[in-house]
């Protein structure tokens, strides 16, 4: 089978994204790519992650034909795809569906830096608008808000998905940070005790996502 470790780690990746409770049963994807043989590994559509096995994964080229595998691949392939594309520099994908994220997407335009661990998605994170899932609207949108310089955004009603250059451990971390920094500022929000402290207006940075080129030159210098 093609790209044997990539196929052990996605499925080690999706029961841990299970454990902690970042995915229900079979919902989210994670891939990793081959550079040197443009293929890409990727969870199969529907898949349950609790009983998905490395022969399941399935290979797909960067247009999004399959190679190798009898399962349809993730529905949402050309997300991961477009992620690539945009970033040479990307070696896995990994998209989630955790709770307080998505809640922090209904009601704001970007999650602002609120924990020290930010600095490793360049602080802030925007939330993309809302796009049906699987669709060639959400992969722009998602490719749109993570930008040329970002790892990651939140996806409207849906989600997180996060790129690394490193590997699908490090792509997952990214995931949890973004959780974590949902859940922190969702319940300092719901305090009620008026305004939150965020590492943005430390830096004396008020003016939203589109404001935080500031904090990306002080994150790049530090
Ligand atoms: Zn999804």
């Amino acid at each position: 089978m093609l790209m044997q470790k990539e196929r052990e780690q996605i499925v080690e990746v999706g029961k841990l994204l299970y454990d902690k409770g970042l995915v229900q049963m079979s919902g989210g994807n994670v891939s990793i790519i081959d550079r040197k043989a443009s293929l890409v590994a990727i969870k199969p559509s529907g898949a349950v992650y609790i009983h998905m096995k490395p022969e399941d994964i399935i290979i797909v080229d960067l247009d999004g034909n399959v190679v190798e595998g009898d399962k349809h691949p993730s529905i949402e392939t050309f997300m991961h795809l477009g992620l690539y594309k945009d970033h040479p520099d990307f070696q896995a994908v990994v998209h989630c569906h955790p709770l307080h994220a998505v809640a922090w997407s209904l009601q704001h335009d970007y999650l602002p830096s609120v924990i020290a661990a930010q600095w490793s998605i360049n602080g802030a994170v925007k939330v993309a608008p809302y796009f049906g899932a699987g669709t060639p609207g959400l992969a722009q949108s998602a490719v749109d808000a993570v930008g040329k310089d970002g790892f990651a955004c939140i996806l409207r009603a849906h989600g997180v998905i996060a790129g690394s250059p490193h590997d699908i451990f490090h792509a997952m971390e990214m995931c949890v940070t973004i959780e974590d920094a949902a859940h922190i500022a969702s319940i300092c929000e719901a305090s009620g005790r008026g305004e939150m402290f965020t590492i943005d207006r430390q830096l004396g940075e008020e003016g939203g996502y589109d404001g935080l080129e500031k904090i990306r030159r002080f994150s790049a210098q530090s």
